[in-house]
């Protein structure tokens, strides 16, 4: 897999690829929740604390790559230079027709 050079989709022939962080948006979520649970007591030093963390954790997860047609995942690869971040225009090629 880590050999893989994204020319196409294993899955679904496309073409085109995103990078994104690999990183649970929801569990961002919930770490900043726990930390809005305990301002009372810390007088919002939690917040700052669990904003740190949560921006760490961001910083600290790698990119993954995603196919723009069947939204595969492929993750612990090397994600060649011309993967770019995700492309509003390219992703329209690939909306499925209502
Ligand atoms: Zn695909």
């Amino acid at each position: 897999m880590s050999k893989f050079d994204f020319s196409k989709c294993p899955h679904c022939e496309c073409e085109h690829f995103y990078r994104q962080k690999d990183f649970n948006r929801a569990i961002g979520c919930l770490v900043i929740l726990i930390g809005a649970v305990f301002v009372p007591q810390t007088y919002g030093l939690s917040l700052v604390i669990v904003a740190i963390a949560d921006w760490i954790l961001y910083r600290r997860v790698a990119d993954m790559v995603v196919c723009y047609k069947c939204r595969e995942e492929f993750i612990n690869i090397d994600i060649p230079e011309r993967i770019t971040p995700f492309d509003h225009h390219i992703a329209e090629l690939y909306e499925e027709p209502e």
